[in-house]
């Protein structure tokens, strides 16, 4: 399972989509198992089309929850 750190989530207004690093993204064919950093600089959110820099991990430094 991955720990929240590890998932990001879209901060796109209406999206919310999280990306799940066990799942993978199967529009851009990532395979299960990659860690959000290691995805290709030019991947975007399957749901909206937000580039990576959009997103907040769930937790830890820089997460949605921090101040
Ligand atoms: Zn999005």
């Amino acid at each position: 399972m991955a720990q929240p750190e590890d998932m990001w989530q879209c901060q796109m207004t209406n999206c919310g989509c999280i990306y799940d690093p066990d799942k993978g993204d199967r529009k851009s064919k990532t395979p299960k198992g990659t860690a959000f950093q290691d995805l290709p600089e030019d991947w975007k959110c399957p749901v909206c089309g937000a580039g990576a820099k959009h997103f907040r991990p769930l937790a830890g430094p820089g997460s949605t929850s921090e101040a």
